[in-house]
């Protein structure tokens, strides 16, 4: 190999995180991404986090990844190029990634429901290469990235790939939580607590937070919980009725974790003309107990997070009224991301809530 053919090879490869099935994964050398449709852009990731779901992925319990997908769906970067029908975006502008592809114009899109875009939804890191690489490919850019100040603080921005957007669209919002309402949220994650910080823009009377993990019910106070319940004995139905109005339950239960018994807790504590708000992804069937809940005026939500709040959220945090970077627990390089995912993967003995990767 000539010395010129060399370089051309280094200049078109790029380092990514890959899966390879179950269990497997690997930091390693992929083609550098291209355009390859002309409303494609390009970005350098400089910043990326690893989710949840990530996590899901590499368990097997999302059959559609293939081996050899870069995983992660959240992340900011500088626009490298773009193709010849991007307008919104030029080389060298800072965006933040959606993790929600979406071409703006079909009609799903028109009714702002992104996530059910007909060439797009939540394809990235999923169905197409991710964030969690040098560089990763944006298909319909325009709707996709969004503008952010080229000073911004990059581990708080982050957080609204995915996390913000998804506790507040799905929980939040559908949730309909007004003034004075008691909440719960089932769920003291990354999720469930984006949940209860937005939450806390409509004034609730209380929150409380379930969980069974004791660091995250403390972080969880120190983020605006009134109340907290450790479930670990199975009692947590129990405990939130007795902390409320009457025994009565709550106005609005937020499902945030995606297992079949915390959606029973939600079932078991939603309160005569409340709203359970399901966030979670779930893998198995759940019990819906109709012969307690026909007549007790309630609705039960489900959404994929559509990320239509986030030029809102982009204001809320610039404006230092949501503190967004404090999800933030852990700080690799996003070379060491391999790291990252073990510490990630033991989230209750590392104390781990969000892990950020910078390039
Ligand atoms: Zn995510
Ligand atoms: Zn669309």
């Amino acid at each position: 190999m000539t010395t010129a053919i060399k370089e051309e090879t280094k200049i078109n490869t790029m380092k990514a995180l890959v899966y390879h099935g179950a269990g497997n994964k690997a930091w390693e050398d992929k083609p550098k991404a291209s355009i390859q449709k002309s409303t494609d852009a390009v970005i350098r990731i400089t910043t990326s986090t690893i989710c949840g779901t990530d996590l899901h992925i590499m368990k097997g319990d999302l059959p559609l990844v293939t081996d050899g997908r870069i995983l992660g769906h959240e992340g900011i970067g500088i626009v490298e190029e773009v193709g010849t029908g991007v307008t919104g975006f030029k080389k060298g502008d800072k965006v933040l990634i959606s993790c929600v592809t979406s071409c703006g114009k079909c009609d799903n899109c028109k009714k702002a429901m992104y996530s059910h875009c007909r060439d797009g939804g939540w394809i990235l890191g999923y169905l197409i290469d991710g964030t969690q690489a040098q560089y990763v490919r944006i298909p319909h850019a325009d709707n996709s990235l969004y503008h952010i100040p080229a000073d911004a603080d990059e581990n708080a921005f982050v957080m609204l790939s995915d996390i913000f957007p998804t506790g507040f669209e799905c929980g939040v919002l559908n949730g309909q939580i007004k003034p004075g309402d008691t909440v719960a949220i089932v769920g003291s994650g990354p999720i469930g607590l984006a949940a209860l910080l937005t939450a806390q823009f409509y004034s609730p009377a209380e929150i409380i937070m379930i969980d069974m993990d004791e660091n995250r019910l403390q972080v969880a106070k120190t983020f605006g919980a009134t109340k907290t319940v450790n479930s670990t004995d199975g009692k947590a139905v129990e405990a939130v009725l007795a902390l409320t109005n009457r025994g009565e339950g709550v106005d609005v239960a937020i499902e945030a974790v995606g297992v079949p018994s915390s959606f029973l807790t939600c079932q078991g504590i939603i309160a005569p003309g409340g709203r359970i708000a399901n966030i979670g992804v779930h893998g198995k069937s759940v019990e819906l107990h109709m012969e307690k809940l026909w007549d007790r005026n309630i609705a039960i939500t489900t959404r994929l997070v559509d990320t239509v709040t986030i030029p809102m959220l982009l204001k809320v945090v610039q404006s230092g009224k949501l503190d967004a970077k404090k999800l933030g627990t852990h700080v690799f390089r996003l070379t060491d991301v391999v790291k990252a995912y073990e510490t990630f993967g033991n989230a209750a003995k590392e104390k781990a809530l969000k892990v950020i990767l910078r390039a």
